[in-house]
């Protein structure tokens, strides 16, 4: 693959699964091949506490606000092919940081520019929320994949959501599309599971996609052991969810 397939997870409601999805997809994608940069956005740092990283100290914030070089702050990982840039609680301190700078949403895509073509998949993680941080994602970013649990009546965040990204697609990025809407901690015997499922589908159709992933104590355990689901325990619902999720993501990036 020639050019680096920016991605990000994207929904304002927290505990959706946009991490859990970030750190499984991208070590499944690196596990088929590709080499794969995790950056974590997010002022909760969550990412980086679930790839054990090799400690090296710079970090988003400080690429950000040009204290060092994206490439600085790439980590190993001890996983095949899966690169990292840690996460700050300082990003959460942009949005006043920046008040005043005309171009404040453009930090990030010229903080990550001189990564170049050095990975085939970049996968960024954002906060839960339609702040400063979250739209110098989708100001960088190619691809949304939008993480949406079962179990809530879906359809408002879900258009509050289209309607961000279509302004931000008008104003910020011509180049930003939705990859897909994935659901996630989806059980059979949930309530309203197969509704909003059903709902959702029949709305948006094409731009679902087909894997679903299941509500799995499995996926909810591996980040406390610093692990990939693929590493944890491979043989589970979750880990061959997000594979074959990995195998959609090929098809449509
Ligand atoms: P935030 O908005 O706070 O960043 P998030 O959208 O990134 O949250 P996650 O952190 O990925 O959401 O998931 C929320 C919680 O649900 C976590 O404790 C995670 O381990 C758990 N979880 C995520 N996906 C699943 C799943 N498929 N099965 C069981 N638990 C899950
Ligand atoms: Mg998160």
């Amino acid at each position: 693959m020639s050019r680096a397939q920016k991605i990000i997870f994207f929904n304002q409601k927290g505990g959706v699964g946009k991490t859990t999805t970030c750190v499984n997809l991208g070590s499944c994608l690196a596990d088929m091949g590709h080499s794969v940069l995790l950056v974590d956005f997010d002022a909760q740092t969550n990412l980086t506490g679930a790839v054990s990283g090799d400690g090296r100290k710079p970090n988003i914030y400080q690429v950000v606000v040009g204290k060092c070089k994206a490439e600085e702050a790439v980590q190993k990982t001890v996983f095949k092919n899966l690169h990292l840039i840690p996460g700050s609680v300082d990003t959460a301190g942009l949005a006043v940081e920046l008040v005043n700078e005309s171009d404040r949403e453009f930090y990030l895509k010229k903080a990550l520019e001189s990564l170049g073509d050095s990975y085939d998949y970049i996968l960024l993680d954002c906060p839960p929320s339609l702040g400063l941080e979250t739209m110098n994602a989708l100001a960088w970013g190619e691809y949304v994949i939008i993480p949406l649990q079962c179990e809530y009546l879906a359809m408002e965040g879900l258009n509050l959501l289209m309607r961000t990204i279509s302004n931000v697609h008008r104003s910020l990025n011509p180049d930003l599309k939705v990859m897909g809407i994935l659901f996630t901690m989806y059980s059979k015997r949930g309530l309203l599971n197969q509704d909003v499922v059903d709902d959702v589908s029949g709305y948006f159709s094409d731009l679902v996609f087909k894997t679903i992933i299941p509500r799995s104590v499995r996926l909810a355990e591996a980040p406390s052991h610093g692990m990939p689901i693929n590493y944890y325990d491979r043989s589970n619902a979750g880990a061959k969810a997000y594979l074959q999720l990995a195998k959609e993501v090929e098809d449509r990036a």
